[in-house]
């Protein structure tokens, strides 16, 4: 049913029986009249798409910036966090299915302008806001409006994404974004396609258009499942993509699998599982790799790649020092790749 608090969307084409194609991600859902999209929040009603996750968030939270996870991105910082209900994704792992699986009304859902988002985040001091939780490609135009005023009131905006957008929507969603972190959550196609209903290729194409032809910082996340994407092999083809294609500075996260959602029956990841992990990478010429979720100050701790010197020591989301001098290394002076104030 149409109601005054549903906003028209963008990123829509009408095509035949009344029915809209939604351009906003690749999964280009066709829409009767009635009906939502994939992601439930997206929905056309008389022949036009509207939006009825804009200005619904599922409710705020403060958390460390190292929880999203972002560890080269004003560390040490709080990060005023939110997301809607619904997803584009269908991950069979979600950990966080209790939010992007819910429908508006049964998440009691509250109401907030972009302005009072800014306002939030202005009350607390938080430098930045993020958009997360469930995938905020499909909020986008809540995304546009809040980022655009957070910029001119100072204060970043952060995509905490799995990076399943359309190529000309994402030009827009991102065009306010100063930092991202991009889920790869697997990398087979077999992966994509069985447990998230989505495929690889297209989040790869989202990572090398960030790299080439944004300033947006990004870091990577790979949550490690137990038989399902934490081979040997499948690490090191991912480790060799990313260098080939984004270079050696792109922090890459290795973060541990709890039972959730539609994979009770999996064990949580081993920590041997996320240090092998980090050690293919680091051995295969990646600069910056973390491991998550654990306790683990090794796998946490920002080294300087040029003198080994130890600059940002955490551990799980806190940072218990930094010794970085602006983004330079204190003791040699490298630049550390990020965004540090
Ligand atoms: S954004 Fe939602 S409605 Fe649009 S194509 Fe993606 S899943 Fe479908």
């Amino acid at each position: 049913m149409l109601t005054d608090e549903m906003k028209p969307a963008k990123w829509w084409e009408p095509t035949d029986n009344n029915k809209i194609l939604c351009t906003l991600c690749p999964r280009y859902c066709k829409i009767g009249d009635g009906q939502p999209g994939f992601c439930y929040i997206r929905q056309n009603h008389g022949g036009q798409l509207y939006t009825i996750g804009y200005g619904r968030p599922t409710g705020f939270a403060i958390d460390p910036v190292e929880k999203k996870p972002l560890n080269h991105f004003l560390p040490g910082t709080n990060i005023l966090s939110f997301g809607t209900a619904g997803c584009n994704l269908g991950c069979k792992f979600c950990q966080n299915w209790s939010i992007s699986k819910a429908k508006l009304d049964d998440r009691n859902s509250i109401e907030a302008s972009p302005e009072s988002v800014v306002e939030l985040a202005k009350s607390y001091r938080t430098p930045s806001i993020a958009f997360t939780y469930n995938d905020p490609t499909i909020f986008g135009e809540y995304v546009i409006d809040i980022s655009k005023i957070a910029r001119e009131e100072k204060i970043k905006s952060v995509m905490v994404t799995a990076g399943y957008i359309d190529k000309e929507a994402r030009k827009d969603v991102y065009k306010f974004i100063d930092a991202a972190n991009v889920d790869l959550k697997g990398f087979t196609d077999r992966f994509y396609h069985k447990l998230t209903f989505s495929h690889l290729n297209d989040i790869l194409d989202t990572l090398v258009w960030l790299k080439n032809e944004t300033d947006i910082w990004f870091e990577i996340t790979t949550l490690l499942i137990p038989d399902e994407n934490d081979s040997e092999d499948e690490i090191k083809r991912e480790c060799n993509w990313i260098l080939e294609n984004l270079g050696n500075k792109v922090p890459l996260h290795f973060t541990a699998f709890h039972p959730d959602f539609r994979m009770q029956d999996k064990e949580r990841t081993p920590e041997k599982t996320l240090t092998r992990s980090r050690n293919i990478a680091l051995d295969a010429g990646i600069k910056f790799c973390y491991v998550g979720n654990i306790h683990n100050r090794v796998g946490q701790t920002t080294y300087c790649p040029n003198c080994s010197e130890t600059l940002i020591k955490r551990d799980w989301h806190s940072v218990i020092s930094n010794k970085m001098q602006n983004d330079r290394c204190k003791n040699c002076g490298t630049k550390i790749e990020g965004i540090f104030n």
